[in-house]
C-alpha cells in the first residue's frame, strides 16, 4: 500500500471515529436514494446467495420460500421444534424487526413475538403509530432452541442464509435488531447493548439500528420510554 493511500485511509479512520463519537450513524450515506440503495441491496444479497447452491435462494416470494424451508432439518433444532418459525408482516415492510430466536409461545404458534415480549412490541409500536402488520417480524433462528438458551454459531451459520433471503425479498429501507443477542450476532460483535444502541450499522448495506429486546423491558420497566423513542428513531 503506498504512503498516501495509509494516510488517506487514516484520514478517514480519524474522521468516522470523530463522527462515531458525535453519535452520528457513520455508516449510512444519506446521500444514496432510496431506488438506488435499493437496487445496492439486492446486488449486495444476490452477491452473497449466488454462492449457495440451494433451491431455497430461488424463491420468488415470502410464502415459496416459507414452503421451501419450513421442514429444514440442517441443525439439530429442527428435531426439538414444534413449529418452523418463519416469520410475518408485510412482505414489502420498511422496516424489519429482528430477534435472536422463537420462544416457547412462538414454538407453539409458529410466528414470531406473540408471548408476553411480542404483545409489548406489538403495543409499542401502536403506541409510536405504526401496526405489527406494517412491520416485518422475525428472528436469526427459525426454531426455538431448548430452553431458550443462546443461538450457538453452528446454528446461527446454518440459518442466516435464510434471513439473507427474507431480507433480500422485502428489500427493507431498515433493520431493527431487538437485544443486544440479535445485534451481536448480526453484526459478529461482542458489545454491551449500551455500546450497540450508539451506531446504526450496515448489514449487508442495509441500515441496522440495534434496541432493547421486549423481555428486557419487562423485566426493568425503566427503560420502556428509552425503548420507545429508540423505536421512534
Ligand atoms: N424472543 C425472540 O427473540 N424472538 C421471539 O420471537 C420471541 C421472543
Amino acid at each position: 500500500m503506498s504512503k498516501s493511500t495509509k494516510e488517506l485511509l487514516t484520514q478517514i479512520e480519524d474522521f468516522l471515529k470523530y463522527q462515531q463519537e458525535l453519535n452520528v450513524p457513520v455508516f449510512v450515506s444519506e446521500n444514496i436514494s432510496t431506488q438506488k440503495a435499493k437496487k445496492l441491496n439486492t446486488d449486495f444479497f444476490e452477491f452473497f446467495l449466488k454462492n449457495i447452491d440451494e433451491d431455497f435462494v430461488k424463491a420468488k416470494s415470502l410464502q415459496e420460500l416459507d414452503e421451501m424451508i419450513n421442514k429444514c432439518q440442517k441443525c439439530p433444532l429442527g428435531k426439538t421444534r414444534t413449529k418452523f418459525v418463519f416469520g410475518v408482516g408485510n412482505p414489502s415492510a420498511d422496516i424489519v424487526f429482528v430477534g435472536e430466536a422463537p420462544g416457547a409461545d412462538e414454538d407453539a404458534q409458529g410466528e414470531p413475538f406473540v408471548g408476553r415480549a411480542g404483545k409489548l412490541l406489538t403495543e409499542t409500536l401502536k403506541k409510536i403509530g405504526l401496526q405489527r402488520e406494517e412491520v416485518y417480524i422475525c428472528n436469526i433462528l427459525k426454531c426455538r432452541p431448548p430452553n431458550n438458551r443462546d443461538p450457538l454459531p453452528s446454528e446461527v451459520e446454518k440459518c442466516e442464509p435464510y434471513l439473507l433471503k427474507q431480507l433480500s425479498l422485502i428489500k427493507p429501507k431498515i433493520i431493527v435488531a431487538l437485544g443486544r443477542i440479535a445485534g451481536n450476532t448480526l453484526l459478529r460483535k461482542n458489545e454491551t447493548l449500551t455500546n450497540l444502541r450508539k451506531n446504526i450499522y450496515n448489514y449487508y448495506e442495509i441500515p441496522l439500528f440495534v434496541t432493547f429486546h421486549p423481555a428486557a423491558i419487562l423485566r426493568n420497566m425503566g427503560w420502556k420510554t428509552t425503548f420507545e423513542e429508540d423505536l421512534i428513531k
